[in-house]
């Protein structure tokens, strides 16, 4: 499976079809812009995730470089439109990880937006475990999976970090030219919990997550709609047990054709997701409020990182 994915590469719902294994130097590059050369932007410890993934020592990020979904207001701009990062095997990327986990005793694996090097990464579980490792494989992602390559991803995960961006998909194909991801993505986080249930830390009570499936919403300034939305999609299509983390993050990153989109969220906007997702009744809820100033927010904000400094969260 390992070379024939990339040689008709169909790892996401794109499927672009392009052979992007590189032999002779010519690779041809689908929608994510990478060949079959892995590249990560970070290895390391990242303090910005829920506490239940976070805990005391961090939660174990990679950083590929490259995006299937590319949003024209990531927040991780540098890496996913701009390329930053840097090629290494996949020995070489195992030591860094395993390097990790004994200087830092972080509480997780946690692969960031891995689903164009699905393959490289299934490995890498299987070599960590092979060699004793046994902390939870999580797989942090954009939504826009297929079910088919889910499945491939069952035994390899532990939990399932989605996003579920949009619910307008007019909205989708302007700000990720992906019409279909409203529905893409439900079905993907229905497999998701299929395989894994929902988040076990609000049923167990352990402070660390070790199982299950957290849906992440980030909500974007002038577009309460979408959000408003997407909530109740997301209660319609899984109920009120659904663990969700409502994220007021933004930053504007790259300059928006959207004017909204180049503003920080309001207080005003958040309290009106907030409340819709308190109505609707939502039980498992992760809240991120916005910071302490007053009207619209000003201050940097910790989650925005430099993948240009060593420390990219610092
Ligand atoms: S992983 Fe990249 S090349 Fe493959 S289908 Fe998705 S966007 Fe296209």
């Amino acid at each position: 499976m390992y070379r024939e994915s990339y040689e008709n590469c169909r790892l996401c719902p794109r499927y672009c079809g392009v052979n992007r294994v590189r032999d002779d130097g010519v690779a041809h590059l689908g929608f994510c812009g990478e060949t079959d050369q892995l590249r990560v932007a970070y290895v390391g410890p990242h303090f910005g995730e829920e506490p239940p993934i976070t805990g005391m020592n961090g939660s174990g990020t990679i950083f590929f470089t490259g995006c299937s979904l590319r949003c024209s207001f990531c927040q991780n701009y540098q890496i996913s439109h701009k390329g930053l990062g840097v090629e290494i095997s996949t020995g070489e990327l195992l030591e860094k990880i395993e390097d990790m986990i004994r200087n830092h005793r972080v509480h997780n694996i946690n692969f960031v937006t891995p689903d164009h090097f699905f393959p490289h990464v299934f490995r890498l579980v299987s070599l960590l475990r092979k060699e004793g490792f046994d902390l939870p494989v999580l797989y942090n992602l954009s939504g826009y999976q297929s079910v088919e390559m889910l499945k491939s991803a069952e035994d390899y995960a532990d939990i399932y970090l989605p996003d579920f961006k949009y619910s307008d998909s007019s909205l989708a194909i302007k700000l990720s030219k992906c019409r279909d991801y409203p529905q893409v993505a439900l079905d993907a986080i229905g497999e998701m919990v299929k395989q894994k249930g929902f988040f076990d830390t609000f049923f167990k009570g352990s402070e660390i997550a070790k199982k299950g499936v957290l849906v992440r919403h980030l909500i974007l300034p002038g577009n309460v709609r979408n959000s408003m939305e997407a909530l109740t999609s997301l209660f319609v299509e899984f109920g009120k047990g659904l663990p969700l983390s409502l994220m007021s993050q933004y930053q504007p990153i790259a300059q928006q054709k959207d004017e909204a989109l180049n503003r920080l969220l309001s207080h005003e906007e958040f309290d009106k997701v907030y409340s819709h997702a308190m109505e609707l009744g939502f039980e498992n809820l992760f809240v991120q409020f916005p910071e302490k100033v007053p009207g619209i927010q000003t201050a940097h904000s910790p989650f925005l990182p430099d993948f240009q400094r060593a420390e990219p969260f610092v």
